[in-house]
């Protein structure tokens, strides 16, 4: 049994103290591949050291997170194009719309996710996209997931494919990431008690989903609100299986055959026999 973490942060300096026991952790687990979404320039020099130590299994996107964008974010999404013409990249992310933290830079935000949206159809690469919405969606928090929704269909891109990571919708929202060419990025929420998913997962295809930690973050249940990791995927996968009512090892087999196929072609010789 395989298994793929497509989003985790394990540059954080939150792993500084004991990365090496935490990848090892994750070997045992049976995680083949971590996938590295980057934030900013000042996430990149960490993650890349970790790309080229595991070339097979840490590997690393590009891309300008949304709430790294400010008043310099045409500085920082220049240097995003410049490793993008430099350096192999399995993704562009993780890229998206943010509401909840900060509203301030909200056009900057929208720039940034089409600019980048551009380029990952250009270099035919997926993309690992970050929507958050505003607190209380019905009282005037905009809806972040619709609103990427909208951009991706506005801007119609040719091939453009990925994943919205840490996805938390309605089960209408899912059809439409699903429409649109999208897997759905399942992580620790799916095992929080009003996550939502436990009204989704059960209506939706196996092979529309993709597993995910976001490492340090979004830790499952029984860990909910200490450090996550790669290797409680694992517990998520459980989850996942539980709630659609079929065995882990199908799990582990249809999200890691979705994950591989959104691989581009460069990293095809990655995958196991
Ligand atoms: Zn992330």
């Amino acid at each position: 049994m395989l298994l793929i973490d497509t989003h985790a942060h394990i540059y954080d300096e939150q792993f500084d103290q004991d990365r090496d026991a935490m990848l090892e952790r994750a070997e045992a687990a049976q995680i083949s591949q971590i996938w590295m979404p980057n934030c900013a320039q000042e996430t990149v020099a960490g993650m890349m050291a970790l790309a080229e130590r595991y070339p097979e299994r840490c590997l690393p996107m590009m891309g300008l997170h949304p709430t790294y964008v400010n008043n310099t974010f045409e500085v920082e999404l220049a240097a995003v194009e410049d490793q993008l013409n430099r350096n192999a990249f399995m993704a562009v992310g993780e890229i998206g719309l943010d509401f909840y933290w900060d509203m301030t830079f909200v056009d900057q935000q929208f720039e940034a996710f089409r600019t980048q949206l551009r380029w990952a159809a250009e270099q035919q690469l997926p993309v690992s996209m970050h929507t958050r919405s505003g607190n209380d969606r019905s009282h005037g928090g905009r809806n972040a997931f619709a609103e990427a929704a909208d951009v991706i269909e506005h801007l119609a891109l040719p091939g453009l494919t990925g994943v919205f990571h840490c996805f938390v919708g309605t089960l209408d929202e899912a059809r439409r990431a699903i429409d649109l060419g999208f897997k759905l990025g399942i992580g620790g929420v799916a095992t929080f008690k009003n996550g939502g998913l436990d009204k989704v997962l059960p209506h939706i295809s196996l092979d529309d989903i993709v597993l995910e930690t976001d490492s340090p973050y979004l830790a499952p249940v029984p860990y909910r609100g200490k450090r996550n990791e790669p290797a409680y995927i694992r517990i998520i996968a459980q989850r996942v299986a539980d709630l659609m009512q079929i065995n882990i090892e199908d799990v582990a087999r249809h999200t890691t055959a979705n994950a591989q196929a959104l691989l581009p072609a460069l990293y095809a010789n990655l995958l196991p026999e």
